[in-house]
């Protein structure tokens, strides 16, 4: 990966389905546009399941990882994982989010600025919404948790996709954008988050 500028690193954020329906697109934007960050690529579509699946199977590893967490997951609450073999849970989990993220619109995005593959999830909380910090959006905004979505065999509901790392970040950009639908531009509030000099405020 050729290393830009701090200030022009990118991330991918996507607005789910859920995050659509209940009204939040405004309000989840207006989260990473307080902090800084700029948008430099969006646009509403019903992703295809192929789509979804090659998307969370862009990391070779994601299937086993994920596999593996969720059976530590099961454990460390002293329930007992519904199989021992990850890969067998990641299908599952796979076939959930699937249908999940291609039931109605989804609104995905690059955003740009110093650290936003970390500012962005920071500001969106961990992955599941019982756990999720207040005052982040998951945490702020929804209630879902394992223990609802499992039982009912479904993905749990996050409200937003965001990249881990920048390495992610490059490869999801790269599956859900073209380089045409991206947009350079200067916004006026740079100049305040990253100027060194800031010499040009007084007349
Ligand atoms: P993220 O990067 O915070 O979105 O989380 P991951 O990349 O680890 O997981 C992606 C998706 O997989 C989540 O949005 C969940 O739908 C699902 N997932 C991850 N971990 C678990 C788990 O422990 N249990 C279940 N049921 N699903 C999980
Ligand atoms: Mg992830």
């Amino acid at each position: 990966m050729t290393k830009t500028h701090p200030s022009k690193e990118r991330t991918f954020v996507l607005i789910k389905p859920d995050g659509v329906q209940r009204g939040l697109i405004g309000e989840i934007i207006k989260r990473y546009e307080n902090v800084g960050l700029k948008l430099v690529g969006m646009k509403m579509l019903v992703p295809d399941p192929d789509h979804v699946e090659a998307h969370y199977t862009l990391d070779p590893n994601w299937r086993r990882v994920t596999g593996e967490k969720t059976i530590k997951g099961y454990r460390e609450k002293g329930l007992t994982p519904p199989s021992e073999d990850p890969l067998e849970i990641t299908a599952k989990i796979l076939e959930n989010l699937k249908k999940y993220m291609s039931c109605g619109p989804v609104v995905a995005m690059v955003w740009q600025g110093a650290h936003a593959v970390k500012i962005v999830r920071k500001l969106t909380g961990g992955t599941e919404p019982l756990t999720s910090d207040v005052g982040t959006i998951r945490g702020d905004y929804v209630l879902d948790s394992y223990q609802m979505s499992d039982p009912d065999n479904r993905a749990v509901r996050n409200l937003i996709h965001a990249s881990g790392s920048e390495e992610e970040a490059e490869i999801e950009i790269a599956h859900w954008f073209s380089d045409s639908e991206m947009t350079n531009y200067r916004m006026v509030h740079e100049e305040i988050l990253y100027d060194v000099n800031l010499d040009g405020i007084l007349e």
